[in-house]
């Protein structure tokens, strides 16, 4: 049986040919665009939705298909072309666009594409938002215009070069390019490549870059994961590289290889980037203010840590990005992100950003003039644990009250209900919410050592998932 299209906050996403088709992506683009018009009712000036997409082979055609559906209900569209999802919500913001549009399924593989929406302000929905455009969707409401009304499609070539001068913004370039560093960096032949090799010329690396051809023909599964990205360990061994980065083939997300092409794992990007901003922090007199970070309640507990030094706090937001996101504009948050490689820093874009990633840590590297393995042994590590079980979708409340019975008993528990549940200890922590895609529970869990990370799946797979 084919899979079903499945819809979240973020978007749609689906299987070319199968279930995402052209008319699937126009009528998307004829709700977003209609959701956007309702919201901007009583302005005369006309609406425009900057469109740009991964480098999957699909993507001409589902861009296309998204950017007709848009002109249909009246909405001007800048094409921005093959681009990343940072990008794309730098431009909505620089060119004052109502809403963007990445077509992207983000990591999945290249039988998957997607429909990602942002709104003017360059992040996803919240949940209610989401849910209007997907009611509108399912339900053909579509704000169709007459001929003379519909929407017009532009070109702008501008995206790498406005991302580049943001993340510029953020670090002292002379202070890396000092450094000479080697860099090797596996763009998974997405649309990271481009973009990344120019910022790295700016900061006078010395790139040896593999899967950097944005031909969608994955080289490997596209999460960057230690299995995914052998190539890029041994590419950072072939070529004495000072560090290796990984990117997701809409580069949101970055995962760090270290110059003993030992890959650290994608909880430690978060976690380095806010190392560095957080001590920049450290250094100015802020005597009055309280530093903030943003991550979600599965994200490592380094990010704690690391905020603990400089007096600083961290906001625990819901799993979503657009969570994460709000949660850091609220609290004017200096860092953020979630532990999955996704860096977001506010002064560049508010989604998580591959680029501000590589640039923080090369300038953490750079002042402090230590290697990146050594930085890392700096940093307190957990071990972690993320797993996930079927549970049929009559039974998942039933197995998150069972756990909730069982884990919030346990000594200095403190249990956190905005996400699933969330139960903290003196030195670890488990997560254990239901996914939004797929029928399972997902259970995150943080010790100081392996044996105890294990004993608490132990203890949620005896007393919770056996009936
Ligand atoms: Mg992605």
């Amino acid at each position: 049986m084919a899979e079903q299209l499945i819809i979240t906050v973020s978007g749609l996403r689906g299987l070319v040919g199968e279930n995402l088709t052209p008319p699937i992506a126009a009528e998307y683009g004829c709700a977003f665009g209609t959701f956007l018009k309702e919201g901007s009712t009583g302005r005369n000036t006309r609406l425009s939705v900057c469109i740009g997409r991964d480098s999957r082979p699909s993507g001409q055609m589902l861009k296309a298909a998204t950017a007709a559906g848009l002109c249909a209900v009246g909405i001007d569209v800048v094409d921005l072309g093959l681009v990343t999802t940072p990008g794309v919500s730098i431009m909505v913001t620089e060119l004052q666009c109502a809403g963007g549009v990445i077509i992207t399924a983000s990591h999945n593989p290249i039988q998957y594409n997607g429909i990602k929406l942002l709104l003017g302000n360059g992040i996803a929905p919240p949940v209610e938002q989401a849910e209007r455009i997907r009611q509108y969707f399912s339900q053909k409401h579509f704000a169709l215009v007459d001929s003379t009304e519909c929407g017009q499609v532009t070109s702008n070539e501008q995206t790498d070069a406005k991302h580049i001068a943001k993340v510029l913004a953020i670090i002292d370039k002379k202070t890396i390019a000092a450094k000479k560093f080697k860099v090797a960096l596996d763009s998974v032949n997405g649309a990271g490549a481009r973009v990344t090799k120019k910022l790295l010329a700016e900061l006078g690396c010395e790139v040896s870059a593999i899967n950097d051809e944005p031909t969608g023909i994955f080289a490997h599964p596209p999460e960057p994961t230690a299995e995914n990205i052998k190539s890029l360990r041994e590419a950072v061994k072939a070529n004495r590289a000072d560090i290796g980065f990984a990117q997701d083939p809409d580069a949101d997300r970055l995962a760090i290889v270290d110059e003993n092409g030992t890959y650290i794992g994608e909880e430690y990007t978060l976690a380095l980037a806010a190392k560095y901003v957080f001590s920049k922090f450290a250094t100015r007199n802020s005597k009055f203010e309280i530093p903030k970070a943003a991550t979600n309640l599965s994200t490592s507990r380094m990010i704690d840590d690391i905020a603990e030094k400089v007096g600083g706090q961290v906001i625990r937001t819901a799993v979503g990005e657009a969570n994460v996101a709000g949660a850091m504009l609220h609290h004017n948050c200096i860092i953020g992100g979630e532990g999955n490689g996704g860096v977001i820093d506010l002064r560049v874009s508010p989604v998580r950003d591959s680029l501000a990633g590589i640039a923080l840590v090369l300038q953490l590297m750079a002042e402090t003039g230590k290697t990146i393995s050594r930085l890392v042994g700096q940093i307190r590590g957990y071990y972690m644990i993320k797993d996930k079980f079927a549970v049929e979708q009559s039974r998942v409340q039933q197995v998150l009250e069972s756990t909730k019975s069982v884990l919030s008993e346990l000594p200095g528990a403190t249990v956190s209900i905005i996400d699933g549940y969330r139960f903290d200890f003196k030195d670890s922590w488990v997560h254990i919410r239901a996914s939004n895609t797929e029928p399972v529970v997902r259970v995150i869990v943080e010790a100081k050592d392996q044996p105890t990370a294990q004993e608490y799946i132990k203890i949620i797979q005896a007393k919770a998932l056996i009936h």
